[in-house]
């Protein structure tokens, strides 16, 4: 490993009072050896019960966990974890708990092939996620919500028995992506506290693993799994917040720092494990998928979805939902923002009348500027449905005891339990896209001040109409009463 080469990269001491590792009851939590594992542990608890009850209970999606659980708690919680304080759900991620259990009895010696070390994989599955929720309307659907955890515990576990470190978490797992970009706007990051101890450090466990004093062949305490070297580690895309560095750096010498959120997309230093994140187009698509793809979930089940489809079955003559939703993906995912982007690129070339760099470039580069507004997307519309579902898990609870112990062990069902009115969560709703709006106008200037120094006002206009595009779009699906969304195909 060669540290000098990074070792000027790192600049900032962490002060003790904004590492969150040397707060009192939280911080020694985390700094636990266990901790990551009772929080798998809790986690595969919850996800064994809702494949039970999924395949086994009552298939009415409101009256079942899996669907419950799945579709309106989780999701809304993944989110408000992420923003809050940072990727904490793939911290506490069951499957990885399996899957350490699997490599127990078998290890996995295959490297992931070089070539397929990009996230192309996972943003096919991500879409291919999407796209099946929308299909097959998975929220009303407990066995189908059951299988696909049963599926997602089986992929990871297949993937990480063949190929060594965190190669289904990295390139593969859609969630993960997800968490990914999301975590780019979290307050909180791991990274080194005292630059300098990194400078002398020898060992570079936090990479490599702490070895066993008697046999440095065997690892004693696991590095990076996701190829990230602390000393030389930008912002959260890729940290699972697995926390394996903290354990093994011998020097204590990792925080959970506290930062500004979202200030990591304007930063162009290399990162390690990821290049530098303006040459990487495959993370460029998939930040432009994740807000737009926050789009197109919101409006999945609204009333102009519904009309929208029947227009493109009419033009298609579709005799079956599959067609017809695959042209509104491709409407929506593909061809508006390949017409934005080109767009403002152009334009962006022509305001600062410059004839490089490519408009693919520049349309990369300003991606990760829409992220803040695509996290107030889903923000919106995953909070919409945790918060007007919050205490239906209750209820749904009680009723499986019941079902399960035959008598009411947890007291009859409260069925009047459900959540806050919509119209009570709107101005919410609204107040999240406006404010996730404001950081993607602010990231938009900044990135034009770094690469536009001469005209950066010039330069961000394209890319300010495109925010507000975007946030228009997403405040009228927001606006719009929730609709069933099935229609009628002939044969
Ligand atoms: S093991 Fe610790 S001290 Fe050494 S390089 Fe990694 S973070 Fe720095
Ligand atoms: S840097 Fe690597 S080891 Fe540390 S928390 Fe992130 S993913 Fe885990």
């Amino acid at each position: 490993m060669q540290l000098g080469a990074w070792s000027d990269r790192v600049r900032v001491t962490v002060s003790t009072s904004s590492d969150v590792l040397r707060w009192p009851a939280v911080g020694r939590f985390l700094r636990w050896s266990h901790a990551r594992t009772s929080l798998q542990l809790i986690l595969l608890v919850v996800a064994a019960v809702l494949v039970l009850h999924g395949l086994f209970g009552p298939q009415v999606a409101p009256a079942n966990l899996a669907t419950v659980v799945s579709w309106v708690q989780y999701r809304g919680w993944l989110i408000i974890a992420v923003l809050a304080a940072g990727n904490f759900f793939c911290t506490g991620c069951p499957f990885v708990l399996v899957r350490d259990a699997g490599r127990q009895m078998r290890t996995p010696l295959r490297k992931w092939p070089r070539w397929l070390r990009v996230k192309w994989i996972g943003i096919a599955l991500f879409v291919a996620v999407l796209f099946a929720y929308e299909l097959y309307d998975l929220w009303a659907l407990p066995r189908a919500t059951a299988w696909l955890v049963l599926g997602y515990f089986i992929a990871a576990l297949a993937v990480d028995l063949l190929f060594t470190g965190a190669t289904f978490c990295k390139y593969i797992c859609p969630i993960g992506q997800f968490s990914f970009v999301a975590a780019t706007v979290s307050p909180l990051e791991l990274r080194v506290r005292q630059p300098e101890t990194c400078r002398t450090c020898h060992t570079v466990d936090c990479i490599r693993g702490r070895r066993a004093e008697s046999d440095p062949a065997v690892v004693t305490r696991r590095g990076c799994e996701l190829a990230l070297f602390l000393p030389a580690k930008v912002g959260n895309m890729d940290c699972t917040f697995c926390l394996d560095c903290v354990q093994a750096c011998p020097h204590d010498n990792i925080a959970v720092a506290t930062r500004v959120p979202a200030l990591e997309l304007v930063d162009s230093r290399r990162r390690s494990g990821i290049g530098w994140l303006t040459r990487r187009r495959d993370i460029a698509v998939l930040s432009v998928i994740f807000v737009f793809g926050g789009l197109i979930n919101a409006l999945g089940m609204t009333g102009p979805a519904r009309t929208m489809e029947q227009s493109l079955a009419a033009m298609l003559d579709a005799r079956s939902e599959g067609p017809v939703l695959a042209a509104l993906f491709l409407i929506v995912l593909v061809l508006v923002p390949l017409v934005l982007l080109a767009t403002a690129a152009a334009l962006t070339r022509w305001f600062t009348r410059t004839s490089r760099p490519s408009m693919v470039s520049i349309a990369a580069t300003y991606s990760y500027g829409l992220i803040p507004l695509g996290v107030g997307v889903w923000l919106a519309h995953y909070g919409f449905h945790l918060l007007t579902g919050v205490l239906t898990v209750i209820p749904v609870t009680q009723a499986a005891v019941l079902e399960v112990a035959g008598w009411a062990a947890l007291g009859a069902p409260m069925w009047q339990l459900t959540g806050m009115r919509p119209g009570v969560v709107f101005p919410l709703e609204v107040g999240v896209i406006l404010i996730g709006a404001s950081g993607s106008l602010a990231l938009g200037y900044l990135i034009s001040e770094r690469d536009y120094p001469e005209r950066p006002v010039a330069a961000a206009i394209p890319w300010a109409l495109v925010t507000v595009a975007v946030a228009t779009a997403a405040l009228w699906i927001t606006a719009q009463p929730m609709d069933m969304r099935a229609i009628a195909f002939p044969g």
